[in-house]
């Protein structure tokens, strides 16, 4: 194969890949890694402020602005790409410090209750991603949406981890290949140094194995994500995702994520 030939072969084998929630905590790592990745991938951001885009990214060239709100502001944004990452989530806030010994209160915007961005933003997501012909979406959602009753559902009667499923389900429906993460707790601590563990329909959030946290690293879930984008076998399943802790052992760390995503099974 000529030079030329080369190179155009490997332009047209890049996916070009759109993040939702790029400015967010695990979008922007699943965003930067993407970039590592140039010869895979063009990565895409979606983000609704410019400034916070500068301020995490330096630059907004590769960013699309506009809100999951408004459909239109997504088809632009979608034009081209093979894959798209929905990283977008309702954010509660805090109403009033603590009393001592009490937990904090929190409570969404009345215009942004998970019911509309959890549920009709993802909707949204997703149905632009069927008009532009994407072929994968690979969502991160949250363990524990089995239970109405949990914490995160109760939170500013927001019934967060209900509308996540919704959209969950709406997406398996939809007939683009996806990948459906529910990750553990999320904590800001290093990736790629312990062993991750999948499970289904909360089945580690109820039985943890030898009594476990049920959390995972940020950085671990983008990877896994990254990871889903890549290999073939994580297409059409559903799963929850949690780590162990690390330990001095490196032997155990996952490092191969296609044996990962082999214990894993469609949604049911
Ligand atoms: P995050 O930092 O809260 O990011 C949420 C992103 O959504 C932000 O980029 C936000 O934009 C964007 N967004 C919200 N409303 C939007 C709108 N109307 N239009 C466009 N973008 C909008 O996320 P995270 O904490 O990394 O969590 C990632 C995912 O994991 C979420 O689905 C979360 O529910 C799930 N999860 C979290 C936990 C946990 O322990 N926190 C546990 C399990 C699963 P701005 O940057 O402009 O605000």
């Amino acid at each position: 194969m000529s030079y030329l030939n080369q190179k155009m072969s490997k332009k047209m084998s890049i996916k070009q890949v759109l993040v939702t929630g790029a400015t967010g905590k695990t979008g922007s790592l699943v965003f930067r890694k993407l970039q590592q990745r140039h010869d895979e991938f063009s990565v895409l951001g979606f983000a609704r402020s410019s400034e916070k885009v500068k301020q995490l990214f330096g630059t907004e060239a590769d960013f699309y602005f506009g809100d999951i709100r408004e459909p239109s502001s997504l088809d632009s944004a979608l034009a081209g790409c093979q894959a798209l990452v929905i990283l977008t989530s309702a954010i509660p806030k805090m109403t009033a410090p603590p009393q001592p010994g009490e937990r904090p209160n929190f409570a969404y915007e009345s215009d942004s209750m998970p019911e509309a961005i959890d549920y009709e933003g993802q909707k949204n997501q997703i149905d632009a991603a069927i008009k532009a012909g994407v072929e994968q979406i690979v969502l991160v959602g949250s363990m524990g949406g089995t239970n109405e009753n949990h914490p995160l559902n109760l939170m500013g009667k927001g019934k967060i981890l209900i509308w996540k499923r919704k959209a969950e389900k709406y997406l398996v429906d939809s007939g683009i290949d996806y990948t459906i993460i529910r990750a553990g707790g999320l904590l800001d601590q290093p990736g790629g140094v312990r062993e991750l563990l999948v499970g289904n329909n909360d089945d580690l959030l109820n039985n943890p194995p030898n009594g476990i946290p049920t959390s995972i690293p940020r950085e671990d879930v983008a990877e896994t994500v990254v990871q889903a984008l890549r290999e073939s076998n994580s297409r059409n399943k559903a799963f929850d995702l949690i780590s162990k802790p690390e330990t001095d052992s490196t032997v155990s760390v996952t490092k191969d994520f296609a044996a990962l995503f082999a214990q894993t099974t469609p949604e049911i």
